[in-house]
């Protein structure tokens, strides 16, 4: 049975797409079988793990709103190791054409249903805002991880994120619980960071996952190439740690 997590945060730029990316390809670094689901019309992680969002057809938009299979529609991407349920501009009117579909917020669950056996892990990068899109990824989701950047407003911004989290959990989705914050482009040298990164640990204690993702210069320039950075450097900073990270999560899911 695969274990289903999104990656969310409403805020922008802060590691989402970086965070699903390079845990698909550390997972399946380490022998697990992983869909990379792409909920933004921007489709940065489908790009970012080698697949082209402009000739892809079907993408996730035609497998929520026209009925075709997530078996129909996801590519496997040879560089990366995992499959990819890519997603291109299309999907932004996707937004508005949920509002009146039937169970508009179940759809991404409902098709995720015949793949279970197919996956070790689903990996859903959700757009940065609380959309029908988000929600869908909500929905399907067995956990949420929480990219975040220990910035000066970081609890603030996790708070609602942790508030929408219980009110999701409350009326749509009783399973979903947040697995855990990943502090992400960490700078260890910066004295703010550090006092954020105790407050965070104070504040939710196990609720924080022991892997730190370090800034690191790598990570960014991988994109460019189509790859992950746990592929394009493996043996860069912010790869070891997505490795770690990777290795980090099989254990949670073993104890949930
Ligand atoms: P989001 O999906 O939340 O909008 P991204 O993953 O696209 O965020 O990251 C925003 C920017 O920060 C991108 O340019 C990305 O390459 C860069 N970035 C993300 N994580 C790191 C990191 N650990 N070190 C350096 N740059 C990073
Ligand atoms: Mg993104």
């Amino acid at each position: 049975m695969a274990k289903v997590f999104c990656v969310a945060n409403q805020k922008g730029g802060v590691g989402k797409t970086t965070t699903a990316v390079n845990l698909a390809a550390g997972l399946a670094k380490i022998g697990q079988r992983v869909l990379l689901v792409d909920l933004d019309p921007q489709g940065n992680a489908t790009m970012g793990a080698g697949v082209d969002k402009r000739t892809l057809n079907p993408t996730v938009y035609e497998v929520l709103l026209e009925g075709r299979s997530v078996a129909e529609a996801a590519v496997f991407s040879e560089k990366c190791g995992f499959h990819v349920l890519g997603a291109n501009r299309e999907l932004s009117g996707a937004e508005v054409e949920l509002v009146n579909a039937p169970e508009r917020t179940k759809r991404l669950e409902k098709a995720l249903q015949p793949a279970d056996a197919d996956f070790d892990f689903v990996l859903i990068d959700c757009p940065p805002s609380l959309s029908m899109l988000t929600l869908n990824g909500l929905c399907a989701a067995h956990g949420v991880i929480v990219p975040m950047q220990c910035e000066y407003f970081a609890l603030e911004g996790v708070a609602d994120l942790v508030n929408t989290i219980q009110q999701v959990q409350a009326n749509m989705n009783p399973q979903l619980q947040i697995i855990g914050l990943l502090r992400v482009m960490f700078d260890p040298r910066t004295t703010l960071q550090q006092q954020v990164s105790e407050q965070l640990h104070a504040h939710f204690g196990d609720k924080m996952f022991d892997t730190v993702i370090p800034r690191n210069v790598r990570l960014a320039e991988a994109p460019s190439y189509g790859l992950p950075g746990v592929i394009f450097d493996p043996s860069a900073k912010g790869s070891k740690a997505f490795i770690a990270f990777a290795q980090e999560m099989v254990e949670r899911v073993q104890r949930v």
